[in-house]
């Protein structure tokens, strides 16, 4: 006879969050990303990708800077002022495809996979996931095609989406519970593009939350805006209800460009 208690019991958490960098954008000053910083200095950050085991399947949580882009060979891909101003440094073994081979699995093995926005540093390899569910808010999936005149410019390219449409597209319009138990739950933090996703993770050691550009660094959460929303209302919105997650649940926030959390948080399972 099965024992069926035992499956519910299991379904309750996902297994373990690995994160990953696309290599790293820098150094520049910091007023250039966040204007009303007083402070000018100069920075290095990583690029946040990330892997979510669960029983029920593998999610992966964008998919960094495009391979073309890897070695060097950034303005055979990028805009030529846009290599110039985010620096990318990014070697092949760092793209989203090898990043899953150090740990254990392939492209083949994503049974779902988020596209948190649609800018360059973060849907690059979205075609590679042409065999998984792709998750994102539908305001983003049409801003990716087409952006309002203030927002459109070269942190969109166009050839990252090109030929997506026949793809497996689940378009969301608010939060959504991935896996049904509650473990995996998408959640609608638009603000820094028309409709950014951060993605809710219960472990067995407590929630993290995998914020990516809701949250570019820790300064944002001190109330400087990063310099590129949509809608700066929208973004501290969006930033107060993850602050409410982590004080009230004691979640850990995972943002997607902190210089720290590279050092801390990067290249380990937490479970
Ligand atoms: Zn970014």
């Amino acid at each position: 006879m099965f024992i069926l208690g035992a499956s519910f019991a299991s379904a309750q958490t996902a297994r373990g969050v690995y994160l990953m960098s696309s290599g790293t954008l820098g150094p520049f000053n910091i007023q250039g990303l966040i204007p009303t910083y007083p402070d000018a200095r100069d920075i290095t950050i990583p690029i946040l990708m990330a892997v979510i085991d669960h029983p029920k399947g593998l999610v992966v949580y964008d998919s960094g800077n495009n391979i073309a882009v890897s070695d060097g060979n950034c303005k055979s891909y990028w805009a030529e002022g846009m290599c110039d101003f985010l620096k990318p440094s990014q070697t092949r073994a760092m793209v989203i495809d090898r990043q899953l081979e150090k740990i254990g699995f392939s492209i083949s093995d994503v049974k779902a996979y988020v596209m948190s926005h649609s800018h360059l540093d973060h849907a690059g390899n979205l075609k590679m996931f042409k065999n998984a569910i792709i998750f994102a808010q539908q305001d983003e999936i049409y801003q990716a095609r087409w952006q309002a005149p203030f927002q459109a410019g070269p942190a969109f390219v166009e050839a990252d989406h090109a030929g997506t449409n026949a793809f497996n597209w689940a378009p969301l319009n608010g939060d959504y519970d991935v896996f049904g138990d509650g473990s995996v739950v998408i959640m609608d933090t638009r603000g820094h593009t028309l409709g950014t996703s951060s993605v809710y993770v219960k472990l067995p050691s407590g929630p993290l939350v995998v914020a990516g550009d809701a949250i570019w660094m820790e300064e944002n959460l001190e109330g400087y805006a990063a310099g590129l929303n949509y809608s700066v209302q929208k973004y501290f919105a969006s930033i107060d209800r993850l602050k409410l997650i982590r004080d009230l649940q004691g979640a850990k926030l995972i943002m997607g460009h902190s210089a720290n959390q590279y050092k801390t948080e990067y290249d380990k399972w937490h479970r």
